[in-house]
């Protein structure tokens, strides 16, 4: 999970991307939106905001392998289905299936359940920017509820690990590979630690290809203090 900053009001060009001649709103685009190429600018936009990361499962995701999904499901408020604030970017169920994870992708996942209204609400920041209230990591990268929350707000997030299937053994190994890979390249103490990242922070942010520089904004640079 990771908090998405929003902007404060939708991108100037959001309306015309999701408008599709003759001046109709593109409700039902679904996974087609190589026929709706403006819906690609939509995406992109939604790819950027989120530092190239899928909003529930945290894998790396690009235009080709991700799609845009509805944080209330169409079902439930057609009219948000095109409002910028329920939108996000999520890694999309692939064409070959993979016999271990079957259709498992964050775009599938849950079908059309509502998510815990804790963690994701609609028409508003996608996000609750206190995230890391509600969850937790092991070093096995399975991630759990915070200690000592309340009962309702435990459920909530259990409700939400279960839904989205987020401790998958395939995204659990994947999320412990390249997370830790980053993070014990530093020294041990929590103080190297932070040495090291402030230090390197310009230099990977700097490097778009660099295997680390999306954990560094999302993860790292919150926790040094310096985004
Ligand atoms: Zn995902």
């Amino acid at each position: 999970m990771q908090y998405i900053k929003k902007q404060n009001t939708e991108p100037a060009d959001w309306n015309n991307w999701f408008t599709v001649p003759p001046n109709r709103r593109s409700y039902d685009y679904g996974a087609d939106d190589r026929s709706l190429p403006d819906l690609r600018l939509a995406k992109s936009f939604l790819i950027n905001e989120q530092h190239s990361l899928c909003a529930y499962c945290q894998q790396k995701i690009t235009l080709e392998n991700a799609s845009i999904e509805h944080v209330t499901p169409k079902e439930h408020n057609k009219e948000l289905s095109t409002n910028y604030f329920n939108l996000v970017a999520v890694c999309k169920k692939q064409q070959v299936l993979d016999p271990l994870t079957g259709n498992l992708h964050c775009d599938s996942t849950r079908g059309s359940e509502l998510l815990p209204p804790l963690i994701f609400y609609s028409n508003a920041q996608s996000t609750d920017q206190n995230l890391n209230k509600y969850f937790s990591a092991y070093s096995t990268r399975e991630v759990v509820p915070k200690h000592r929350l309340d009962m309702n707000t435990k459920n909530q997030v259990e409700a939400f690990i279960s839904q989205l299937n987020l401790n998958h053994s395939i995204i659990k190994n994947k999320r412990a590979k390249d997370v830790l890979t980053g993070i014990s390249i530093a020294a041990n103490s929590v103080a190297d630690k932070q040495r090291y990242w402030r230090a390197q922070y310009t230099r990977i942010l700097l490097d778009l290809g660099h295997p680390f520089r999306e954990y560094l904004l999302v993860y790292i640079g919150p926790k040094i203090g310096l985004n």
